[in-house]
């Protein structure tokens, strides 16, 4: 079947689809140009309706550490395929899957399979409100956590931690059940938990935020926080639907060391299906229904393609060995990058966390809240963005999504795009 030209797609899909697209970063919004329509993928590389190839650094925003189409995740997912689409009934698939993942990460004793990160975090907020009778969340100003009403908030202009909402269609009500505090400022944090502590049930942060640009914090921050919450007597989330299983098979938390009480998983749990899973300590977790009184249910959870396809891919990331590697590659594009940036005298950066990596506006110290990005990160970015296309390369559609490695990714790949980047930024102004 052949289709038509992207931007003849993209009219026709407009037409019945909000912004035409089923996601909103995926619009090419504010890039003056339709998106691009893909044919299919396969390594390292999308290709686009008209038959263009493109080195692929937004990997479906994550989940596809292993790159497009792994044959081993392939072989995985045909066989199931040939056994059973879903169940909606008991299976030894998410058995496996969840036998695999508590016995690999240290402070994870029970965990339950939803069908996205929302989904996990949603969830989660609904245990952390029924164990501790208590309703308020804190949540850090540029995290995202899916679209979960109570999360889509920004901070407010009022009192400290208040917050207003930052979508139509959330009530003000339920926005201030969520106190917002600023990333990398524990007194502040310590000043709204504590006047806020009895009224508190969950303070929930990605440990790596990456949706925002990539704005790493110290360790120090985050135990921080975490000391506190337990001081309080709150539930320390951490939100790894990001960083989970690409930072180490522990994530950040491993990493850093740290015990969250939950922990939210998506993305890579599902090597490349909508797997999305909520997990932590058994106390917590036993509150889920039936065992519990907390309802949380779902027609294709646990759904069995996804279930192997996580499996398979978690398997090869520990048995290759494949942080390492995917540390090192992202390394040395990011060390190229920087070179290109200083001889062609453009003011960017690329800084990367182990396999994720953000190009931005230089700046003189590390960017770790979203009003430290320069000013002119969007301007810079659309330049690059759609020069980098010309030259066959794509980044994440926005200024502030973050780039992803694979292990698909071989060095012949960041050596062509290196050079792609070359001449790419030779027309940027
Ligand atoms: N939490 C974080 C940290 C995320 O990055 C995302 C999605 N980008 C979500 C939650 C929501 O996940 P999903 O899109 O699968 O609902």
């Amino acid at each position: 079947m052949s289709y038509d030209s992207s931007e003849i797609l993209f009219e026709r899909a407009k037409k019945i689809i909000p912004g035409g697209v089923h996601s909103p970063v995926r619009s090419f919004k504010n890039l003056d140009k339709s998106p691009l329509f893909f044919e299919r993928a396969n390594g390292p590389y999308l290709y686009s309706i008209e038959g263009k190839e493109y080195i692929d650094y937004c990997l479906s925003f994550g989940p596809l550490i292993l790159g497009h189409q792994d044959p081993d995740v392939k072989l995985a997912v045909q066989e199931m395929f040939n056994k059973a689409w879903t169940f909606g009934a008991c299976e030894p698939y998410s058995l496996e899957l969840a036998e695999w993942i508590i016995k690999e990460v240290p402070f994870i004793e029970k965990l339950r399979f939803v069908s996205s990160g929302t989904e996990a975090v949603m969830s989660a907020l609904r245990v952390a409100r029924a164990t501790t009778g208590k309703n308020k969340i804190i949540k850090f100003e540029g995290c995202y956590h899916g679209h979960v009403d109570s999360l889509l908030v920004k901070a407010g202009s009022g009192l400290a931690g208040e917050s207003s909402t930052s979508s139509a269609g959330v009530s003000e009500n339920t926005a201030s059940e969520t106190l917002v505090c600023p990333l990398n400022n524990i007194s502040y944090f310590e000043q709204v938990l504590e006047r806020e502590k009895s009224n508190v049930a969950a303070v929930i942060i990605e440990p790596l935020p990456a949706n925002y640009g990539l704005l790493v914090q110290t360790k120090d921050f985050l135990h921080q926080i975490q000391s506190l919450c337990k001081k309080h007597g709150v539930l320390f989330i951490l939100d790894e639907v990001i960083s989970g299983f690409r930072i180490s098979i522990g994530g950040m938390a491993s990493l850093y060391d740290l015990d969250p009480d939950l922990v939210c998983y998506g993305k890579i749990i599902g090597g490349g299906f909508p797997v999305g899973c909520y997990a932590g300590k058994a106390l917590y977790m036993d509150k889920v229904a039936p065992l519990g009184n907390v309802y949380q249910a779902g027609t294709l959870s646990a759904n069995p393609i996804g279930m192997v396809a996580g499996l398979t891919t978690l398997q090869k990331l520990k048995s290759l060995n494949i942080h390492k590697t995917l540390e090192d590659n992202t390394s040395y594009l990011s060390d190229n990058l920087n070179k290109l940036f200083a001889d062609k005298k453009q003011p960017l950066q690329c800084i990367h966390f182990q396999s994720l990596f953000w190009i931005h506006t230089k700046t003189t110290s590390p960017i770790r809240r979203p009003d430290e990005i320069p000013n002119q990160q969007s301007a810079r970015f659309k330049q690059l963005f759609l020069n980098c296309l010309n030259e066959n390369v794509y980044l994440a559609p926005n200024a502030f999504e973050v780039g992803f490695m694979s292990f698909a990714h071989k060095k012949e790949h960041l050596d062509k795009t290196i050079s792609a980047l070359g001449r790419a930024l030779d027309l940027c102004i």
